[in-house]
């Protein structure tokens, strides 16, 4: 699928499964015709909305997030609504998921974090009381925490690193909610591990994985450039988002800390 293709209004055709159409749904895969791209009410739809379809379109979903992201991104933002879950949904039912595998296993999730990720060594116990403190915070609203990065990456995306493609913001929104939403497979995959052998995929490597999938994932998603280009791009919007989400969250933490001095004595060393 290319952006120059005839529409499929053009060409009378679904662009799911090539079928010709004349009704508003494809008689043969239920896809809509003519195909939609996204609009606002589509993305609070989605969020209102269970998470649905079938195991198959779910396993389908899994299984092309992780071998060709950009082609399920972009799939979707073409107007392809009957090949995988929508983005939001599957966002929402990763987190989910990982939460209850979390709850099954029994472990912890600040405990899971305080291990995997942020290290408390040396820090005395009122430092220790306060870094439990931020990670409790972290686990509590784990959804909001990570949907916060959505709208900074697309906004990265659409007005600094891609200006020139044709895809809107709502579009690229839909590569964030796919990507973070698949990523909670390794953190499933490291709680698993964590409860079977003791063993957690460090924080490095994480962080590694996902800067390069999401550069995997813009080369699929944006083709009107070299795949070369795409990546670096795919980086690079990552590491800008995630810096602003940064300052503005210890922009956000100084203010906090202002209104609430008692947290400022947890932070003296004794
Ligand atoms: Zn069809």
């Amino acid at each position: 699928m290319t952006q120059t293709q005839p529409s499929d209004r053009e060409s009378g055709r679904c662009i799911n499964c090539q079928q010709e159409v004349s009704t508003p749904y494809c008689p043969q895969c239920g896809q809509p015709y003519p195909a939609e791209r996204m609009s606002v009410g589509h993305v609070l739809a989605d969020f209102q909305g269970r998470p649905y379809g079938t195991r198959g379109l779910f396993l389908r979903t899994i299984k092309d997030l992780t071998v060709k992201p950009g082609e399920v991104v972009r799939a979707y933002v073409m107007g392809n609504r009957v090949l995988y879950n929508r983005p939001v949904g599957y966002f929402l039912l990763m987190i989910t998921i990982m939460l209850i595998v979390a709850s099954v296993l029994q472990i912890d999730y600040v405990t899971f974090l305080q291990v995997s990720s942020i290290s408390a060594d040396g820090l005395n116990d009122h430092q220790a009381e306060l870094n439990k403190y931020v990670l409790q915070f972290i686990s509590s609203n784990i959804k909001l925490i990570s949907l916060a990065l959505i709208p900074f990456q697309a906004f990265i995306a659409r007005y600094l690193f891609f200006r020139k493609s044709d895809f809107s913001y709502l579009d690229h929104t839909v590569l964030p909610f796919y990507l973070e939403g698949h990523l909670n497979l390794v953190t499933i995959i490291s709680l698993i591990g964590f409860r079977v052998a003791g063993f957690y995929i460090p924080f490095w490597f994480t962080t590694i994985l996902t800067l390069i999938y999401f550069g995997f994932g813009y080369t699929g998603f944006i083709v009107h450039q070299s795949k070369i280009k795409s990546f670096f791009k795919g980086v690079g919007i990552f590491i800008v988002s995630q810096l602003v989400v940064a300052i503005i969250s210890l922009i956000a933490g100084f203010l906090y800390i202002l209104n609430h001095p008692e947290i400022l004595e947890m932070m003296k060393k004794k």
